[in-house]
């Protein structure tokens, strides 16, 4: 089985990606992972924090603010994984 996929949502490319389990994630914008274990459970989990926001400019100013942070953090620990 190995590692799980991580499935994201980017607000860059304003659709879904999904990152192959323990490969380093080819995109390195906006995204913002959610704890799903398929590309659909990642979109309702997106739909539920995010709504219809497909562009990072679609969201609230306090979302986009979490979303710039979240991405901060990866960049600052690339190497920071949960396994
Ligand atoms: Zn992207």
């Amino acid at each position: 089985m190995g590692t799980p996929d991580t499935h994201a949502w980017c607000f860059d490319h304003g659709r879904a990606h999904t990152f192959k389990g323990g490969k380093e994630p080819w995109c390195g914008a906006a995204w913002v992972a959610f704890a799903a274990t398929s590309a659909e459970e990642a979109l309702t989990a997106k739909q539920a924090a995010y709504g219809d926001a497909q562009f990072l400019h679609q969201l609230s100013a306090a979302d986009q603010l979490d979303v710039i942070k979240i991405r901060g953090t990866r960049s600052e620990a690339p190497a920071q994984q949960q396994t």
